[in-house]
Order: structure tokens, then C-alpha cells, then sequence
């Protein structure tokens, strides 16, 4: 059992801070600050550049700022009370019984633990543990959990270097920087037990014996634990086994993998948690089937006998709509990490390597694939939009061959964003003042949505046009330090300063550098988007950002098109590329700018959710119809469509059409309407569009509503669905 002692963070942090103030080391050990404007200036009040150069991390803010600094603050009555004030809320936040789930089930299953697990979870700029949207994903699924009292824990692990930092140099080739980040100053706590002693799981890996410790992380009512092998009683290189996040060889991943799965499943049981049911979100965890299953056999039994209660026991999230996407080892590697484990499990090797087979009853020659593995334990599984869903069920009909492909048992649910986390303060006070004080805690109410359209244009418009000075401001200092750091000429440094205008429509785009997000669609005719960019009375201008893989060559030269493009006299201040996307970036992005850009190859963009990010603060989506989009989509009301949504195997041609469809809708609709203006320099029409994509998007594209379809249609058993309940209606 692990013990009840405070985070030490608090204890030392304590000491530190004047009296007044004490409440700030509460604040700061737990994320539940990185949810509302309000929480956030309680830090960044402290020291904006200090708090800048801690990367937002408040425990290493409070340890670095001056007492002298500290004391000035405790002499401020307005400061000391707003410090109480979150305290209590807080503190009211943790103990409430007012939940959604404690109104709506009570006494019933669900208070008993979920157990959710993901290989990565993006929760704030200072805790490495995540690279894209399958974190950010994990972490908004947790934070709206945590808001709607849904009793989870969350399971995943610390990676020493994260994952990698990225520089361009001068050719716009990425660099890639690996930094080893100390856990001791981040806002986490290693578990101990009752004696204090570290707690750790032993597996066998590798032929060793590898001890995992389990950092737990407060985020809001719920802990996440994260597993580290980085200790010093085990062999180099199994330290290095949660070194970076998606950086080594995939042998290192099976054993992140291994780790994740039947490591996380020890961790709970090591801590005292029994949860009822476990969510696997994407395949990468999918090894914890094998070690509930391995646990409920020590009562003897045999492994097809406890088969259907591991099955009653699993759900599972896929995401990845191609085959080549999904995680999959060959039998050679994998082989030699469970021979222990199947003659545990009571299982010749053939039947073990079966589980993973895409064709059952076939000859064994395929790789071991995470996701069949987790389709064949879980009792129930869902895509992660509607097209998503249709998607994995034609691609997994292979697992059900006797019958229809409309009925294979893949459901969806698409994804969503936690508004608190994504929307900015300065818009989140408008809708507090037109459409609800608590607009956050009815965010699927409709109605409430629907006063959108009496908050007075200017008024809008006026606050998007300040997020949006931020948001070039912000890239301005970035590119320049960028061009410092290359020893770039004093002209080219000064000039950074000239960057962007905030007078001209800009396009957003910011995701993961991947040769299906075709980063460099909009390059696609160079003189036409020059044209385009470049127009004289009504030009146009990109920020972007986003991280290639590292092994991801391709893409690499994809970002360094992009900038060679972006060289040309013509439109040399119009394409700005942000170094080392992250949440930040993504958040300042997201709420400043005017038109978010997304060109995926159909159907491979599983959801998306950066765009709903992007609606919650009045910014319009220009897209490919794929992912979330198909669904949100109203034509000439919320945003625009690229190409007809339509599906061909011809990327050469599907690409060229896209291109054409999206200068189109440039030249004929978006720029016309962002530039037709009254005589004050307001954009009606534009703003009617902002007010749409508002409206349309922010009730549906949430992660509460989200989580509450997760518990009616996943965690509730299934003799209980008559239990299910809405979400946010009062
Ligand atoms: C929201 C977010 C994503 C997800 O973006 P999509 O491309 O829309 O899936 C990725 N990275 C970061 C940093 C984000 O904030």
C-alpha cells in the first residue's frame, strides 16, 4: 500500500514561501493550474520571465524566484487573497460530491477504479511525456475525468530526455536535441510505501531483472502513475528503457511496450489499486491483457477459462486507420521477451504468437500486432471519429470472417478538447459575460451556445485581434532567438522584428510533420501560392509548426521546402516556422490566428483535434473533409471544405486536386470575405463566421462530452446502459 505523506515538494516549498503565500506550494504540485486563466497568472504573476525560462513548471519557478521577490508578493493584500481564494477552490474542487458522475450513478459500478493507459500524455509544457495529439488526447480525456468525478487513473511512463527537441539550421534541416530533464524539479512525487521505501515492480526483461519506480502525478482530482527505469541498481541500458519517448529501436519500444502493459498492471496492483475495468488507448498497451490474464490464472485456472473475464474486464481506443500505422513486432522479437510468459500462461508458443495475428487459423508468418492483440481481449472497442470508426472496421474485418464488415464490433467515439485547458482567458471571459458564468460546466448545453451571436461584433473581433498581436509578437521573439542561436547577421536578427502583420489574414498550421498531413500542400503550384501570398491589396500570411520524425527523412525535407519557399523576395515576412512545437506554441497558435489549415490524405487522419482547439477561440477551419471535420462541417456556415471528400488510391492526383480546391476557396471565398470590411475596419461577415464555428463546434467537440461517451458506451457495464446519462445539462 503506498503511504498518505504529502508531496515532499509541498513540505520543502513551504519553508521557502512567506507565510500569506503558503498556498502556493498546493498550487503548484498539482496540474489542476493549467485549467484556467485565472490559475495560470497566479504564476506567471510571480516572474513572467522566470516563469518563461522554468518552462511554466511552478515548482521550479517557486524554488528559483528571490524571497526578496516572495515577500514583495506577501505585502500585496490583493495577490495574498487571490492565492486564498484558489486555495479554496481547490480544495472544494477535490472534496465535492457534487460531480456529474456522483449525480448521476450513485452507489452504482462506476465508483469503482478505471485504469486508463497511453504510452504518452501531453498535460502541460513542463512534463515530457508527450509528442502529439494521442497525448494531448490522454491528458484532456484525464483533466475532463477529473472535472466530471469519473473515478480513473491514469498509467503510462517518464521518459528521461522526452521526446526530442527541434532546431533548424540554416538549410531549414532538423536538428534534433536530446535534454535530460530532472524529475526532482518537476511537480511529480515518487511513490513510497508505508516505511518510506521507494516502491518499485521488478519484470524480466532482456534476461534481467529490470525495477521500474512509479512517479505519481495530481492531476486535478485524479493521479496519473508514471513508470522509470532510470535507476541506479539497474544496467545501463535498461535505464535508458524509458529514456526517450518514440526515440529508440524498436527493440527498445517492445520493451516500453512490455513495460507499459505488464509493468503498469504490477504498479497498480503494487499500490493497492484494484480496478474494475482497464482502458487501453492505442495498441501500445496492450501487453497489461496478458498480465491481468496471468493474475487471474494464479487461482489455477487455465487461460481460455479466465480469457472471457479479462475480455469483461478490457476496452480498447484504436486510432491508427492504416495498416502500416499499427504497432507491430516481428515473432523473432518478440519471442524471446515472453518465453517465460507463455508457459506461464499455460500456452504453447504458437498459440501465443496467435493472439497477435491479423488472420487467425492462418499460417503463422505475420509480425505480432498491438492492435489484434487488444481487438481479441477487449469486450468492447471504438475508432476515434465516425469515419474513423468505418475505417478500422473494413481494416479489421480480417479478425471477423464470418461476418458483415458494417457489423464488426468496432463502435467510435470521436475526439474532443478540454475547452478549460485550450480556450483563452480573454475569450472565456466573453462567453462568462454573454452566454454563462459557468459556460465551462454546460459545454454542451446548445442553448447556451447559441448567445454567441449577441456578443457584439467589435467586441469579439477586437479581442481575436489582440490574441492574434499576441501570437505575433510571440512568433517575432521565437524567430528571432532562432536566428541569434545561428549566428544569422544583425540585419536578418533585427529583422525578425518586421515579421507577420497583423493586419493580414493568417493561416495557421501546426501538427506533426508526416507525409500524409502534406505540410506543403499549399506550396503545392509555388508561383500560385506566391501570387496568392504576395497580392497586393489583399495578401495573405502562414505561421507553421511541427516536429518530423526524427528517423522521418522525408518529412524532414518537407519542412525544408516549405522554408526554401517561404525565401522568396516576394514573401520573405509571410511564412514564419516555429521551432519545437509544443503545448504552448499550439496554445498561442490556436487562439490567435484566423483560418487553421489541415490537409491530410484522406482517410488517414484518424480524428484531429487541433481545428476544435482553434473553434473554441472564434477561429475558422479550412480543411480536407476527414477526421472530426466530416462530422462538424456545415457548408457556408462554420468553415470551408477541401476537395469533395471523395476517396481515390491516386495520390498523385487526389493531391493535385486538393491543391486546386484549396487555392480556390482561397481566392474566391476566404480572402474576399476576411478583407470585406465597414468603415470601422470590422469584418461582419467574417465575424458571423466566427460566431458559427463557435457555435456549431464548441458543444459537441469537448472532452466532456467526450468522457461522458466513454462512460455510457464503454465503462458501464453492459447490463447497466439504461443507467446512461447526458452530460452538462443542469
Ligand atoms: C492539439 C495538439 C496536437 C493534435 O493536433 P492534430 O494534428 O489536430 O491531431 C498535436 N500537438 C500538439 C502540441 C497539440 O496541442
Amino acid at each position: 500500500m503506498q503511504s498518505q505523506t504529502a508531496f515532499t515538494h509541498i513540505q520543502i516549498l513551504q519553508d521557502k514561501i512567506p507565510y500569506p503565500l503558503q498556498g502556493l506550494a498546493k498550487l503548484a504540485v498539482n496540474y489542476w493550474w493549467n485549467w484556467s486563466s485565472e490559475q495560470l497568472s497566479i504564476f506567471r504573476n510571480i516572474d513572467f520571465e522566470k516563469w518563461e525560462e522554468c518552462q511554466q513548471n511552478p515548482v521550479k519557478l517557486l524554488e528559483n524566484v528571490s524571497s526578496e521577490r516572495l515577500a514583495q508578493l506577501a505585502a500585496e493584500p490583493e495577490y495574498c487573497q487571490q492565492v486564498l481564494n484558489l486555495v479554496t477552490q481547490l480544495e472544494q474542487y477535490l472534496v465535492t460530491k457534487n460531480t456529474w458522475v456522483d449525480k448521476n450513478f450513485p452507489q452504482d459500478q462506476l465508483q469503482k477504479t478505471i485504469a486508463y493507459f497511453s504510452i504518452e500524455y501531453g498535460i502541460a509544457r513542463s512534463l515530457p511525456t508527450y509528442s502529439g495529439g494521442l497525448g494531448i488526447l490522454a491528458a484532456d480525456h484525464l483533466k475532463s475525468a477529473s472535472d466530471l468525478g469519473v473515478p480513473i487513473v491514469g498509467v503510462g511512463l517518464l521518459y528521461r530526455q522526452g521526446y526530442f527537441k527541434q532546431q533548424l539550421d540554416s538549410t531549414g534541416w532538423q536538428q534534433e536535441i536530446y535534454l535530460d530533464y530532472q524529475f526532482e524539479e518537476l511537480p511529480i512525487e515518487l511513490c513510497r510505501d508505508t516505511q518510506g521505501e521507494v516502491l518499485t515492480v521488478t519484470l524480466q526483461i532482456r534476461d534481467r531483472q529490470v525495477k521500474a519506480q512509479i512517479w505519481q502525478v495530481q492531476i486535478g482530482r485524479i493521479h496519473l502513475y508514471l513508470l522509470d527505469t532510470y535507476r541506479e541498481d539497474n544496467e545501463q541500458i535498461d535505464r535508458w528503457i524509458t529514456g526517450q519517448l518514440y526515440g529508440s529501436g524498436q527493440d527498445t519500444r517492445l520493451a516500453q511496450e512490455y513495460l507499459l502493459g505488464i509493468g503498469g498492471v504490477r504498479a497498480l496492483q503494487r499500490l493497492g489499486i484494484e480496478p474494475q475495468l482497464y482502458h487501453l488507448n492505442e495498441g501500445h498497451a496492450a501487453f497489461a491483457t496478458l498480465e491481468i490474464a496471468r493474475q487471474l490464472m494464479e487461482s489455477t485456472a487455465t487461460f481460455d477459462e479466465v480469457r472471457p473475464m479479462v475480455r469483461d474486464r478490457c476496452v480498447f481506443t484504436t486510432h491508427t486507420p492504416v495498416p502500416a500505422g499499427h504497432d507491430i513486432f516481428s515473432r523473432d522479437q518478440i519471442a524471446p521477451y515472453f518465453t517465460h510468459y507463455w508457459q506461464q500462461l499455460g500456452l504453447s508458443k504458437e498459440a501465443f504468437l496467435d493472439l497477435g495475428n491479423r488472420h487467425p487459423g492462418k499460417d503463422s508468418w505475420e509480425p505480432f500486432n498491438m492492435t489484434a492483440l487488444a481487438l481479441k481481449m477487449s469486450r468492447s472497442a471504438n475508432g476515434v471519429s465516425q469515419l474513423n470508426g468505418k475505417v478500422c472496421r473494413q481494416m479489421w474485418s480480417c479478425l471477423y470472417p464470418n461476418i458483415p464488415v458494417e457489423d464488426v464490433p468496432i463502435g467510435q467515439i470521436t475526439n474532443g478538447v478540454h475547452h478549460r485547458t485550450w480556450t483563452a482567458p480573454l475569450i472565456a471571459n466573453l462567453y462568462k459575460h454573454y452566454l454563462h458564468p459557468d459556460w465551462a460546466d454546460r459545454v454542451t448545453d446548445t442553448q447556451i451556445w447559441a448567445k454567441v451571436e449577441e456578443i457584439p461584433d467589435d467586441e469579439l473581433w477586437g479581442r481575436h485581434q489582440r490574441l492574434q498581436a499576441a501570437l505575433i509578437a510571440y512568433t517575432r521573439l521565437q524567430v528571432k532567438e532562432a536566428r541569434e542561436r545561428r549566428g544569422e547577421s544583425s540585419e536578418a536578427i533585427a529583422a525578425a522584428e518586421q515579421l507577420l502583420d497583423p493586419n493580414i489574414l493568417t493561416i495557421g498550421f501546426a501538427r506533426r510533420f508526416s507525409s500524409y498531413k502534406r505540410g506543403d500542400l499549399i506550396t503545392y503550384d509555388p508561383d500560385r501560392a506566391r501570387a496568392i501570398f504576395s497580392n497586393f491589396e489583399q495578401p495573405v500570411q502562414m505561421i507553421v509548426a511541427g516536429k518530423a520524425h526524427p528517423a522521418d527523412e522525408e518529412s524532414k525535407r518537407i519542412v525544408q521546402r516549405l522554408i526554401e519557399w517561404s525565401h522568396h523576395a516576394d514573401i520573405r515576412n509571410r511564412l514564419v516556422f516555429i521551432e519545437d512545437y509544443d503545448m504552448h506554441i499550439a496554445q498561442k497558435l490556436v487562439q490567435g490566428v484566423d483560418v487553421w489549415l489541415n490537409t491530410p490524405r484522406r482517410p488517414h487522419e484518424a480524428s484531429g483535434t487541433s481545428g476544435q482547439k482553434v473553434a473554441f477561440n472564434g477561429g475558422i477551419n479550412c480543411s480536407i473533409l476527414d477526421g472530426w471535420w466530416c462530422e462538424a462541417y456545415q457548408e457556408g456556415v462554420n468553415g470551408w471544405a477541401i476537395g469533395d471528400g471523395a476517396d481515390t488510391d491516386d495520390t498523385e492526383s487526389q493531391d493535385r486536386a486538393d491543391a486546386e480546391s484549396l487555392y480556390e476557396l482561397l481566392e474566391t471565398e476566404i480572402i474576399p470575405c476576411y478583407y470585406d470590411r465597414d468603415s470601422a475596419g470590422i469584418p461582419h461577415r467574417w465575424v458571423q463566421m466566427m460566431k458559427a464555428s463557435i457555435r456549431t463546434i464548441a458543444p459537441y467537440f469537448n472532452t466532456d462530452r467526450m468522457v461522458a461517451d466513454y462512460v455510457n458506451q464503454m465503462y458501464l457495464p453492459k447490463h447497466e446502459v439504461s443507467k446512461r446519462a447526458k452530460v452538462g445539462m443542469h
